[in-house]
């Protein structure tokens, strides 16, 4: 634990050290220096480790930070004019043993001691990176990296790290809504419920296909529960994965480094979490599963009679081409899970809000071809659901299966403890089967030869939380 909580130093002191201190000199005073965009340093607390100093010379190969003067005088710092400013800086904060380093975004945000780990897996590129969630009331805090000396070792990129705060922001989607005499209106689960499988089913009776766009931040689960409901309504649905976010290109640390080597750290260009699990599950339930482009091609054609289209994207994907292709029309009914509001939603005739991936539990398949599992960390805001319960759900309601009518939403109190005002989230509840992810992969594996890996390769963590692993000597 450093200061403020997290200093390992501090607790070894607390645990076996003397009561006052044996220094009698003059303390040299350093100053605060802001390093980076996301790291400060309180050179006074550090103990002059140099394990920073190593870090951005071994393992990200920048080489920014630097050890100043000698002696009594010696600080860390950066080179003139240059910051500590590449994409795997914030991993210094973490292997700073005093809390010498800081992290800008988490300070003073959050007492340590309130926070609750819980592990995942990146849910922003595709990199299958083993994370740490740290969240409190139903809030995230901050991500740290999971060890896993096979996939991201100790590490994880600064746009992991930081890349989650769509989770919270104020454009999500929190409650259903339909379209009634032409407007969209907030109402409840059941109408909403009922005039999605109303409309899908009058296409399908109308001798016109449906067709199922899965995005590739849905889980594997998800992706299989979605599938599963449209081919219920149309046996010969057509399938597509949705648009795969690529920025710039694949990034290996230290540059120069070969890929397979095992001191390379990997920054991937793809950024979606499980565009191979989405595409799988589909292929093996569905046959052909088009890219977006043929998908958005095939849409245009008159045959298609409704669309379900799923986002949660970080960034507004309602580009040009996406509102052309999911558009409702007098013979075309669309239903839209998503999670943030963005010009989608105007074209819809159902809207139903989705959860991101620390709202669920569930499987991605990285692009290093793992599959690997992780736990829900918080509470799914407000109304929303998870799009594996919404495709449940509506699967229930095609069967007409008897359940809970209302979906009423019941407020769950979340995180008591002592020293702090307990919080209370909306939960809703689902209509009639919970979503439970294994045991869907249990299902998928059964139902279907071509999943059977779900029942037998998907890793999942294995840490314990708050466990600190045994520290190995390790050549960087
Ligand atoms: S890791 Fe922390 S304690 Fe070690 S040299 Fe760097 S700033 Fe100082």
């Amino acid at each position: 634990m450093r200061p403020g909580g997290e200093c390992l130093l501090q607790d070894y002191s607390y645990q076996y050290g003397r009561g006052e201190s044996r220094f009698e000199e003059t303390k040299v005073k350093n100053p605060k220096k802001d390093v980076g965009p996301h790291v400060l340093l309180y050179s006074d607390r550090c103990i002059m480790c140099t394990r920073c100093v190593r870090f951005t010379r071994e393992v990200s190969g920048t080489a920014e930070l630097y050890v100043d003067g000698r002696g009594n005088k010696n600080e860390i710092d950066v080179f003139p004019g240059v910051a500590l400013d590449n994409p795997l800086a914030s991993n210094v904060i973490d292997l700073c043993p005093v809390g010498a380093l800081l992290d800008k975004d988490f300070l003073f945000a959050q007492r340590v001691w309130f926070l609750k780990q819980t592990p995942s897996i990146d849910g922003i590129t595709a990199s299958g990176d083993n994370i740490w969630i740290e969240h409190n009331q139903g809030n995230v805090y901050r991500v740290k990296p999971r060890t896993n000396a096979a996939i991201n070792k100790w590490w994880i990129s600064d746009e992991v790290r930081y890349g989650w705060k769509h989770i919270h922001a104020d454009n999500r989607l929190r409650s259903p809504m339909r379209r009634q005499h032409g407007a969209l209106i907030e109402d409840d689960y059941k109408r909403a419920y009922e005039d999605a499988i109303a409309g899908l089913k009058k296409a399908a009776a109308a001798g016109k296909r449906l067709a199922l766009l899965v995005s590739p931040n849905l889980t594997c689960e998800e992706a299989y529960a979605l599938g599963t409901l449209v081919k219920l309504i149309d046996p010969q649905a057509i399938f597509g994965l949705g648009p795969v976010p690529f920025e710039g290109r694949d990034q290996v640390f230290p540059p120069g480094t070969p890929e397979d080597s095992p001191k390379a750290f990997k920054v991937y260009a793809e950024k979606a979490p499980n565009a191979r699990g989405v595409q799988r599950v589909l292929g093996a339930i569905g046959g052909m599963v088009l890219d977006a482009q043929a998908f958005f091609a095939r849409t245009r054609e008159q045959d298609i009679g409704a669309i379900v289209a799923t986002g949660n994207y970080r960034a507004d994907w309602a580009t040009p081409e996406v509102l052309a292709a999911i558009q409702r029309s007098a013979g075309r009914f669309v239903v839209l899970i998503d999670t943030h509001g963005t010009a989608l939603v105007d074209h819809a005739d159902v809207v139903i809000p989705g959860a991101s991936w620390a709202e669920k539990a569930g499987t991605f398949e990285s692009a290093r071809r793992t599959l690997q599992s992780f736990e829900q960390a918080i509470p799914v805001i407000e109304l929303a659901k998870t799009e594996g319960q919404i495709a449940l759900d509506l699967i229930a309601e095609f069967h007409g299966t008897p359940g809970m009518a209302e979906h009423r939403a019941s407020v769950v109190i979340v995180d008591e403890q002592p020293g702090q005002v307990p919080a209370a989230v909306e939960v809703v509840a689902p209509r009639t089967r919970l979503f439970n992810a294994a045991d869907i992969r249990a299902e998928m594996a059964e139902r279907y030869p071509g999943l059977g890996a779900f029942a037998t390769d998907v890793q999942a963590p294995v840490v314990e939380p708050g466990h600190v692993e045994r520290v190995e000597m390790v050549e960087l």
